[in-house]
């Protein structure tokens, strides 16, 4: 993340990965494919632990990984973190 402890396009919100990844209204149709596609994989919504690879399932944790990268990358935002 950058030095701004303030997200860029949310004043109000916190500059952080959950707010990246989870709640960054930004770029909204490329945020609801994000989800859409992880909610796929799993039978529950996704939470920050799913980000974190926390998962035992090294299949599941690459998709998750795959998924984000393109996120970042449509959104121009992979430099941030
Ligand atoms: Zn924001």
């Amino acid at each position: 993340m950058i030095d701004s402890p303030q997200c860029p396009w949310c004043p109000t919100q916190p500059d952080t990965p959950e707010h990246l990844v989870l709640h960054w209204p930004c770029h909204h149709s490329h945020h609801v494919a994000l989800l859409h596609s992880l909610t796929a994989l799993q039978p529950h919504r996704p939470t920050m632990t799913d980000f974190r690879g926390s998962s035992t399932n090294l299949n599941l944790a690459f998709k998750t990984l795959n998924l984000t990268r393109n996120f970042l990358n449509n959104t121009n935002q992979l430099h941030r973190i």
